[in-house]
C-alpha cells in the first residue's frame, strides 16, 4: 500500500534537512555570525538575522527529551485514520538543548507518556526516496 500521508516538501530553506534525513542522519542549521541552531530552518538566523548560515551534522543516533505534546484521537488529515491515537510530539534534542524537534511518537500508549521521558529518534521509511524522523520510546 502507498503511503497516504502529507509528505513534508522539500523548499530552498529546508531541503538538506530532509535531504539528510532520507539518508537516515540528523542536520541542523547553524548561525555563522552568533553560532545559534535554527530549527526550522530558514533564510536567516532567528537569533539575530544573520543570513551566514550553514549545515552541521548532528547524527543517526539522535535522543531527546519529551517536552509537551497532544493526543489526538481524530484524523485530522487523510491517511492518518489507522494510526489512532496519534501522538504529535515536542522533543528537545539531548545533543542539542537549544533544539526541539515535532515528530510522532510512535508505538506507544499515550496512557504511559510523562513529560520529561526519554524518547530516541527512529527513521520512519515513507516511500524509497523519502524518510521521517520520528520517536520511540527510550
Ligand atoms: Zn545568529
Amino acid at each position: 500500500m502507498s503511503y497516504q500521508k502529507p509528505i513534508p516538501l522539500k523548499t530552498p530553506d529546508n531541503s538538506p534537512y530532509w535531504d539528510a534525513a532520507d539518508r537516515h542522519e540528523l542536520h541542523l542549521q547553524k548561525c555563522n555570525s552568533c553560532q545559534a541552531y535554527s530549527h526550522p530552518p530558514g533564510p536567516a538566523c532567528a537569533k539575530c538575522g544573520s543570513t551566514d548560515l550553514s549545515w552541521e551534522k548532528i547524527g543517526s543516533e539522535i535522543t531527546g527529551t519529551l517536552y509537551s505534546y497532544v493526543v489526538s484521537y481524530r484524523p485530522f488529515l487523510p491517511g492518518f485514520q489507522d494510526d489512532l491515537p496519534l501522538t504529535i510530539a515536542i522533543v528537545e534534542l539531548d545533543q542539542v538543548p537549544s533544539v526541539k524537534l515535532i515528530g510522532n511518537i510512535l508505538d506507544s500508549d499515550p496512557e504511559q507518556l510523562k513529560i520529561g521521558m526519554p524518547l530516541r529518534m527512529v527513521w520512519e521509511d515513507i516511500t524509497e526516496e523519502r524518510a521521517l524522523p520520528q520517536w520511540k520510546l527510550a
